[in-house]
């Protein structure tokens, strides 16, 4: 599975690295990044979550 964030629509809102901390982290303003692309099968449930938490929709996963 592969993962990104796009920064142009990322707020900085934080549920995806608070949903999957293995997969997602902050930069210095509290901009999502992404920590593991691909992502590894056992974060992939977490990835998903994040995905359809964002409320910017500014992440997507893909298998
Ligand atoms: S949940 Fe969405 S808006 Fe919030 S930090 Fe993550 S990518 Fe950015």
């Amino acid at each position: 599975m592969r993962v990104r964030i796009d920064g142009e629509r990322c707020q900085g809102h934080g549920r995806c690295y608070s949903l999957a901390p293995e997969v997602f982290g902050a930069d210095d303003d509290g901009f999502g990044t992404v920590l593991a692309d691909p992502v590894p099968t056992d974060c992939s449930q977490a990835a998903v979550l994040a995905e359809r938490n964002c409320p910017e929709g500014a992440v997507s996963v893909e298998d």
